[in-house]
């Protein structure tokens, strides 16, 4: 399975730097799939400076309606429109930030498929929780409730704790977890729990990616902070497993 690698840029980044960014990553090495997911704002502008490369572009959240009276939110067509092929639902800070449950999380999921797009479905537990002995049982619970039937997408394991922190949990817990995670798609969803790539999200640098995407059931890496300067970026990809 080709290994993903997904820059979340969260809320940053501005036009005007769009074009350098791109250009500088279109040097990104073939054996992994490489995947923006910019601020709304920015989408349009990444389509075209990204046209002619295998680089895809996603988006950071949908409404789990295809339009309506939202004031605020951003329909699954419109991204697609917009030149995305894949969005992130059910992030942990859309998730705290904006109260969204499993059932939303679901809705946005089932959205975003009926638009064409590919969901990357995040799922994590607390600090708290974890040190409560709870994090299977809270993340199968959210891939339970958030992934919809027949589900075929991309599934981001990020501890919420290590989002941001600089503190990316140990490689046995990495791999503890992502063998719980696919032994779940694969009784939730048979064959087809098989073929999802799970990625790893959470303090991902280059030095410690490598690790990191050699563990078992890691099938590439949500990106934040690491992901704004195109080289590391860069470094982070080449890090990863060919074949
Ligand atoms: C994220 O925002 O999805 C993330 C993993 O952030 P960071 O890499 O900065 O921890």
């Amino acid at each position: 399975m080709r290994q993903i690698i997904a820059g979340n840029w969260k809320m940053y980044g501005q036009l005007g730097g769009v074009t350098a960014y791109a250009e500088a990553i279109r040097t990104a090495p073939d054996h992994v799939d490489l995947l923006i997911c910019p601020p709304f704002t920015l989408l349009d502008r990444f389509s075209t400076a990204l046209k002619g490369s295998a680089i895809a572009l996603g988006a950071q959240d949908c409404h789990g309606a295809a339009q309506g009276a939202h004031t605020g939110d951003i329909a699954a067509p419109m991204l697609a429109e917009a030149g995305a092929s894949h969005v992130i639902v059910g992030h942990s800070e859309r998730r705290e930030n904006h109260g969204e449950t499993n059932a939303d999380v679901r809705a946005k999921a089932v959205a975003a498929l009926a638009a064409g797009l590919t969901p990357i479905v995040c799922v994590g537990e607390t600090e708290a929780q974890r040190d409560a002995g709870e994090a299977e049982h809270v993340v199968r619970t959210q891939l339970t409730h958030s992934l919809p039937e027949n589900f075929a997408g991309v599934v981001a394991y990020e501890p919420v704790w290590a989002i941001g922190t600089g503190r990316p949990p140990t490689e046995a817990e990495v791999a503890a977890m992502h063998t719980t995670i696919r032994a779940a798609l694969v009784a939730q969803l048979g064959g087809g729990g098989e073929k999802i790539n799970i990625l790893y999200g959470g303090s991902v640098k280059p030095g410690n990616a490598a690790s990191l995407l050699a563990l078992p059931e890691v099938g590439g890496a949500l990106v934040g902070g690491a992901s704004l300067k195109p080289e590391d970026l860069l470094a982070i990809a080449a890090a990863a497993p060919r074949g």
